[in-house]
């Protein structure tokens, strides 16, 4: 036996870690039903160059 386990109980510990993001989608990800990625400036909307816009429920 190896005395590995010390390390991995901190995950276990929480249920649920609520992120800080909101999973949210951009403007444009949410018309066109695509996976944003949450940034400031999402992958979608920066590969067309177009303002990524996210707008508060
Ligand atoms: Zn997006
Ligand atoms: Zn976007």
């Amino acid at each position: 036996m190896t005395s590995r386990n010390d390390q991995n109980q901190e995950e276990d510990t929480q249920p649920q870690r609520v992120p800080r993001r909101t999973p949210m989608a951009c403007q444009f990800c949410r018309g066109r039903k695509l996976k944003c990625d949450g940034r400031p400036i999402c992958a979608n909307c920066e590969r067309r160059s177009i303002a990524c816009v996210y707008v508060p429920v």
